[in-house]
């Protein structure tokens, strides 16, 4: 069960597929900004500004 809103306690970002430190999951560039952290001179929504997200890798 996972409620419409998830608690912001962690680190995670809008783009977080986890949190940081997840099995089964690791850093990858931010596809809105491209890694920089920045879109348009803003600070990117979707990282947080770290130009990184948590993204499952292995497959699903
Ligand atoms: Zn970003």
């Amino acid at each position: 069960m996972k409620t419409a809103e998830p608690p912001k306690q962690s680190e995670m970002n809008p783009a977080d597929q986890a949190p940081p430190g997840t099995a089964g999951t690791g850093d990858s560039l931010c596809p809105e900004c491209s890694g920089k952290g920045t879109v348009n001179g803003r600070r990117c929504e979707a990282c947080g500004g770290t130009g990184i997200v948590i993204e499952g890798v292995g497959g699903a």
